[in-house]
């Protein structure tokens, strides 16, 4: 019997699974006895590091044998320098955090936030954003109430706003918007980037309502896109950052950075999670960081992503989107068939929703030489 027989066995069947069963994985690969793959795709824009990565062993190993775990209850010097080291790394006046476990947790915190604070009922997102399966999470994912919600009502209204469409944005976003959350680069869309002078009227408009603005970066931020956060990138500043995934390079944990003014509104009791800021997780965000910062990963991650950029359109592949490690390559054919071609040489990436966009989520200590082998099995696969 196979791991997936086995998992068929009393786990709940609710994922479509990859044909791979990796026995272990060390820097971007995945490998199945001799077999090596490399990992485009980093469990879904998680293992920013790798796998095995000394710093990351050495950290959790420490911190495991000094104290595993601790509530909020207790104040710890490890959960300290990874918010002291989180804000240090946020843009602007984005220096106060709250731990969370999950993506979906920190934008249901986010959203609990801004409703709370401007007593309002109504909140914007963009078509065709994710941000996750809880209740309020997934009352501003789009598509999903068709799809997975299963809750008779949403938490609050929600609005969306078509995707770059400037014109509705001041139809949409009145004096009852809570907030609007979104993506700057939509991930599981395709990574799809905003158009800027789009994100930048959003921006305006939550300012001249008075609504909060959430940026969902969940997936794009830590790096990803070659700057510590998209919204570096693109400008903005908004009251409240979300992240997760890549955070702490593999154990579970989230987060949401909120300015000092968001942060004087906060009273004891108004958010709280158990293992939200458990002293693992920190003592990995804090890794994490350091590793970005010694190693130059973010020059890696902007210089490798220009290289795939520049080599593309290549094989089925027409043009690129995204940014820096969260790229979207358009193909001609679909996308599932060619990553299953990919897959076949060893090389693993994403899909999306798109049904012709291929996802690259690669660890950021990805080298020239994986690139080149992407490329070069692109190149084999038929174009249309
Ligand atoms: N937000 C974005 C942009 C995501 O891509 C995801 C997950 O894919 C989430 C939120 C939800 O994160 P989680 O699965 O950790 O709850």
């Amino acid at each position: 019997m196979n791991a997936r027989e086995h998992e068929a066995q009393h786990l709940l069947q609710v994922y479509g699974q990859l044909p791979i069963e990796p026995d272990s994985a060390d820097g971007v690969y995945l490998n199945e006895g001799k077999r090596r793959i490399i990992d485009f795709y980093g469990g879904h824009a998680v293992a920013c590091l790798g796998y095995g990565h000394p710093a990351m062993l050495e950290a959790l190993n420490e911190q495991a044998r000094t104290v595993l775990f601790q509530s909020n209850a207790v104040a710890m010097e490890v959960r300290a320098a990874a918010a002291d080291a989180l804000a240090e790394f946020a843009p602007g006046d984005l220096n106060h955090v709250f731990f969370t476990n999950s993506g979906a947790e920190s934008n249901e915190n986010a959203l609990r936030i801004a409703c709370k604070l401007t007593g309002r009922n109504r909140v914007a997102a963009i078509e065709h954003g994710f941000h996750g399966r809880t209740a309020a999470a997934g009352a501003v994912t789009w598509g999903a109430r068709d799809k997975w919600y299963a809750f008779p009502n949403t938490p609050f209204e929600v609005d969306f706003i078509p995707r770059d469409n400037s014109a509705a944005v001041d139809d949409i976003i009145g004096d009852d918007t809570a907030a609007v959350i979104l993506e700057l680069v939509q991930g599981l869309a395709g990574a799809y980037d905003l158009d800027p002078g789009f994100v930048r009227t959003i921006a305006r408009a939550c300012r001249s309502k008075g609504a909060m603005l959430i940026v969902d970066e969940v997936q794009t931020g830590m790096g990803r896109c070659g700057e510590p956060f998209a919204t570096n990138i693109y400008k903005v500043e908004p009251d409240i950052i979300t992240l997760a995934k890549s955070i702490a390079g593999g154990i579970p944990c989230g987060a949401i950075i909120v300015t000092g003014d968001v942060a004087k509104s906060m009273a004891s009791g108004d958010l709280g999670s158990t293992f939200g800021g458990g002293p693992l997780a920190c003592a990995m965000v804090s890794t994490v960081l350091d590793v970005i910062k010694t190693e130059g990963l973010m020059e890696n991650v902007r210089s490798l992503s220009a290289q795939i950029a520049q080599a593309c359109p290549i094989g089925p592949v027409d043009s690129v989107q995204g940014k820096g490690f969260l790229r979207g390559l358009r193909t001609r054919r679909s996308a599932s068939t060619v990553r299953n071609e990919l897959l076949e040489r060893d090389l693993l990436v994403g899909t999306s929703t798109d049904p012709h966009v291929v996802r690259l989520l690669p660890p950021y200590i990805l080298k020239t030489k994986h690139i080149q082998r992407l490329l070069g099995a692109l190149a084999e696969l038929p174009e249309d």
